[in-house]
This record gives C-alpha cells, sequence and structure tokens, in this order.
C-alpha cells in the first residue's frame, strides 16, 4: 500500500524537539509530508515550547522543499459535541455550528495564512476529524476543494470536494497490496516507542523485495497522493465510512474506560 504522512497541530507553540526529530526521518526518507498549520492557534495544549519568531518563514520553507501544507481549523478550539460526518469524536471547533459562524471562520484562517503569512492552500484539515454539510459548503465556498480524511483505499469525491482518506488500523494498511492512505501524527505527544515504530517502517518500505510485513509498503510523499484519480462516492459508501468511524470511536472509548478502570483499581 501506498502510505502518506500527515502531522497535525503545527503551531508556533509546538514541540520543535519533536518536530526536528521526526523531519530527519522524513529527510532520510526522502518523504514529503502533509503539515495541518492553524492559522490563530488558541489551543494551549497545543503550547509546548514559547512561540517561535521563525515559525511562518519555516513554514514557507518547508513548502518550498515541497511539503504540503493545509490549514488545520482556525483557533483549533472545540466549540460543539458534534461528531458531523466523520464522528471520530464528539467534539468539534466547525460540525454543529451554522453555517454563517463556519464560513466566516474559515475565510478568516484563509485570510490570516494568505495575507498574514503567504501561505497559500486548498486543503482543509478538521480539527478531531469533525466536519458537517455545512462545514463542506463554507470550504466550498472560499474556495477549498480538498479534504484529509475520511476512510477508504483510494481518493473520493463526496460532496463537492475531494477527500484524501486516512487509515482506519496502521497494522492492518501494512497487510494490504495496493491503494493509497495517511498516517495521522501529533508530534507533541508521540512516544520514544512510536518514534522507533516509523523509523523502522520508512527502513523497511525502502527496501521492498523483504517480503515480510512492510514488504510491499510504499511510503510516499503526499504531493503524490493529490496526483491520484478520485472516484464519486455514493450514499452507501458515506453510511459505511459513517459507521466504520463511529464503531472505531466507541472501541478508543471503551479502552480509554478500561484504562481509567485499571488506574482506579490501583488507586
Ligand atoms: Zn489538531
Amino acid at each position: 500500500m501506498n502510505i502518506t504522512i500527515r502531522l497535525d497541530d503545527v503551531t508556533p507553540g509546538m514541540d520543535r524537539g519533536k518536530f526536528i526529530q521526526f523531519k530527519k526521518l522524513l529527510d532520510n526518507a526522502g518523504v514529503k509530508p502533509l503539515i495541518g498549520v492553524v492559522p490563530d492557534n488558541r489551543d494551549s495544549m497545543l503550547n509546548i515550547d514559547s512561540d517561535e519568531a521563525a515559525f511562518w518563514d519555516e513554514v514557507n520553507d518547508l513548502k518550498s522543499e515541497g511539503w504540503t501544507v493545509a490549514m488545520h481549523g482556525l483557533h483549533h478550539v472545540y466549540s460543539t459535541k458534534s461528531g458531523g460526518l466523520f464522528p471520530l469524536n464528539h467534539l468539534s471547533e466547525f460540525a454543529g455550528r451554522p453555517y454563517e459562524e463556519q464560513a466566516s471562520d474559515i475565510a478568516e484562517g484563509r485570510r490570516i495564512l494568505e495575507e498574514v503569512h503567504g501561505i497559500s492552500t486548498d486543503i482543509f484539515m478538521a480539527p478531531a476529524h469533525s466536519y458537517d454539510r455545512n462545514t463542506l459548503r463554507a470550504l466550498r465556498q472560499n474556495k477549498f476543494s480538498r479534504i484529509t480524511d475520511g476512510f477508504g483505499t483510494d481518493p473520493y469525491e463526496y460532496e463537492g470536494m475531494t477527500f484524501y482518506p486516512i487509515s482506519e488500523n496502521r497494522n492492518s494498511c501494512l497487510d494490504k497490496l495496493s491503494g493509497w492512505t495517511t498516517f495521522v501524527i501529533h508530534l507533541n505527544t508521540m512516544t520514544d516507542g512510536e518514534f522507533k515504530w516509523y523509523e523502522e517502517l520508512f527502513a523497511k518500505s525502502s527496501t521492498p523485495a523483504s517480503g515480510s510485513r512492510g514488504g510491499h509498503t510504499a511510503i510516499r510523499s503526499y504531493s503524490d497522493y493529490l496526483m491520484q484519480p478520485a472516484a464519486p462516492r455514493g450514499f452507501s459508501g458515506h453510511v459505511r465510512e459513517y459507521l466504520l468511524a463511529s464503531a472505531k470511536r466507541c472501541i478508543v472509548a471503551r479502552r480509554a474506560a478500561s484504562i481509567d478502570k485499571v488506574r482506579d483499581s490501583n488507586i
């Protein structure tokens, strides 16, 4: 399978040490990822390091190197408990809000990126993966045409937007022989074990003749994913995706609850 990499929560206050460490892995593998840049971050959880004056120049430099930039919301602050059309989480910056508010925030994000920082993009990355029909309409209205989200093995067209699916499960993706997906990475909370897992994945993918797990896996730049043709997705495809996202949310919530239970029993 062709695997692309997406780095969420790229802000002036991100954990720069982890960002630099992961960039080295990507550079060694010759892979250019998608980065989700928050135009005006107001989420204190994303402020690990102090604001870096050079941040926006660095984003422009990465773009010149071939990295792809997506707009990751406007403030990255959740104001509703709606899961929207892709309910991996029940919280959102956009889903569940009136169309006019969503359109205004998306226009403001685009304006900040373009007019203040000189960064243009037509790709949207929804905080918490949550968006609804009004979000899609507001995105179209503001000349966004692509979204990094959804489940599937190839890009698809839905409601006038092109979706570039993310992985449902990392390990099952490694067993698939064909298709495209994206591994979603939050560097601020990435553990040493996960760094090692990616280091090994990149090493395996550079030796495709190994025949073992990962032998038919290719780590590709995000710009290659954007070149793939998109097929229309109908109502039944959307329902299947909705149910898969709901099921995944339940599994993650149950796992978190059982960890809490173990913690409680240890008190
Ligand atoms: Zn985020």
